[in-house]
């Protein structure tokens, strides 16, 4: 009974990725339905309830903002040179005031990559006083291949266009404008415009606190008009934010635009629950075992279906922590530091609800030994390698690697650092509040198949189910590779919660200043 079981895991997906629960949307009934039976479930594995008032419940509030086509943006220049861009053609954006009317009327100046990063000597706000203007940058960062600088070839936080608006939101800044190159944000201005035309679902502003009025992009053709005013080309100011020394440049420029937006209050819930601690004094400090619960929920219709499932997106991450949970439960003798099992709401609208779990943790950021994240698994069965991407950065590596040892699992080498999928899940919300944290994830050599077989699969799921009403369970699923994998999870968990040192990041690592407490990533 104690051992953490397929058929159990898979009892929780078929449940959780029913039509019954109506892909689990946030601020939706299925979301609802699916916090409580998560709830009830940590009820039934002895875990203690650690959210708001005695309950499971962490609850939240967001606010959702989606920006109206009649949003304007238009440039002028010093001599009198007036256009318009227009929307989704040229450019798109949102908000971030939580305000239905927001509006810039402003000077511009051009930032580089936007970037303040006093570790590796940047400083592309260096001297520039930018409070209530329109910074106009570059997503990503300076290419090196010096692993001192940026970390060579694999992105940094610095480079994602999140920290972009971040950054110049610290520096007063009242809009930022990114330049779309596809070398730069990696993907093609297709994606930027479909993925932004629609709602933004943001953590609720606290009162007073500063925020842009406006966070968008623009078309490299668009960004040429603006490059001209300064007798250069989009390619030639991208080559000058990449050159060390680089200096911000104000740019002979005023942008003015309106942001009617259509905002709702969503409310909705993280679930947490505890088992505590066996030793006196380490029983305040935990480990995190996180999952996303979200999905899509009821959406636009594919082939006559209209519920997004999300079976292997997330329903397999829930499914495993609360199978760990269950177990955890049952050791005869419970690890010196406490556990904490963790369902986020609103990972699909941009890791929202770790996002307020970092901003607000049940045990303090300080005293968190880990966080493990689960967020999709596929059911292709047992494989002999793991993707652990982020564990070698932190003083938890030995011990993931003494698991893989035991488990036979070859740790696989994040195949595109400069991707920055690091970024991109809920364990990462907790790693910028200085948790060690990172995804543990299926890997590519199932056993007893041949070579490839997981990319034929994963490549046929991207492809036809990835975020479709068809990503459903099926009874034909192996759990077995999910079985391994929460096993491997679980003596992760158990050796950090029983180390002697409370984890951290390595020396140099971007996220050790928001560990010993001298900033927020
Ligand atoms: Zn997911």
């Amino acid at each position: 009974m104690t051992e953490i079981a397929a058929q159990r895991i898979r009892a929780h997906v078929k449940f959780l990725a029913s039509d019954l629960l109506e892909g689990r949307g946030v601020g939706a009934r299925g979301g609802d339905l699916a916090t409580e039976y998560i709830a009830a479930q940590l009820v039934l594995a002895g875990a203690k309830p650690a959210g708001d008032n005695g309950t499971y419940f962490q609850n939240l509030t967001l606010v959702g903002a989606e920006p109206q086509p009649t949003t304007e943006l238009a440039a002028a220049t010093t001599d009198g040179k007036r256009w318009s861009f227009r929307w989704l053609d040229d450019f798109v954006g949102v908000t971030l005031q939580q305000q239905a009317d927001a509006a810039v009327d402003a000077d511009a100046v051009f930032v580089g990559h936007g970037i303040t990063a006093p570790e590796y000597q940047w400083d592309d706000y260096a001297e520039a006083d930018v409070r209530g203007k329109v910074v106009v940058l570059f997503t990503n960062e300076p290419p090196s291949d010096d692993p001192k600088f940026f970390t060579g070839r694999a992105l940094t936080y610095y480079g994602r266009w999140t920290y972009k608006y971040e950054e110049a939101t610290r520096h007063g800044a009242v809009a930022a404008i990114i330049i779309h190159t596809t070398p730069t944000a990696s993907y093609g201005w297709d994606v930027v415009r479909s993925s932004w035309g629609r709602e933004d679902q943001q953590v609720k502003l606290a009162s007073g606190a500063p925020a842009l009025a406006f966070a968008g992009w623009i078309t490299k053709e668009q960004g040429e008009k603006i490059a001209a005013t300064l007798g250069k080309t989009t390619d030639e100011l991208l080559k000058m934010a990449d050159t060390r020394g680089f200096k911000p440049i104000p740019l002979p420029l005023r942008f003015s635009g309106r942001m009617p937006t259509k905002i709702r209050e969503i409310r909705t819930r993280n679930v947490v629950g505890k088992i505590d601690g066996s030793d006196p004094q380490l029983k305040n400090e935990a480990v995190i075992f996180s999952a996303h619960w979200d999905h899509l929920g009821i959406g636009q219709g594919v082939d006559g279906d209209k519920i997004y499932n999300g079976a292997a997106d997330n329903a397999t991450g829930c499914g495993m922590i609360l199978e760990i949970a269950r177990a955890w439960s049952m050791l005869p003798e419970k690890p010196r530091r406490s556990a904490l099992f963790l369902a986020v709401t609103a990972e699909e609208a941009g890791l929202r609800g770790s996002e307020y779990y970092g901003q607000h943790p049940v045990i303090p950021a300080g005293k968190t030994a880990a966080d493990l994240n689960f967020d999709m698994f596929m059911p292709f069965g047992r494989s002999s390698d793991v993707v652990v991407n982020g564990a070698e950065r932190t003083t938890i590596y030995p011990i993931v690697q003494e698991a893989a040892g035991r488990f036979d699992l070859r740790i696989k080498p994040d195949p595109r650092p400069d991707a920055g999928t690091y970024y991109r899940s809920d364990h990462f919300s907790l790693a910028r509040v200085g948790i060690p944290s990172f995804s543990i994830e299926g890997g590519e050599d199932l056993l007893g198949k041949p070579p490839g077989t997981v990319k034929k699969l994963f490549d046929d799921f991207e492809e036809h189910h990835y975020l479709q009403p068809s990503d459903e369970y099926h009874d034909d699923w192996d759990f077995s590779g999910m079985e391994q994998f929460a096993r491997f999870g679980f003596l992760i968990g158990v050796n950090v919660a029983n180390a002697p040192k409370l984890p951290s990041w390595r020396a140099g690592d971007e996220f050790l200043p928001a560990r010993i407490g001298s900033g927020v990533k």
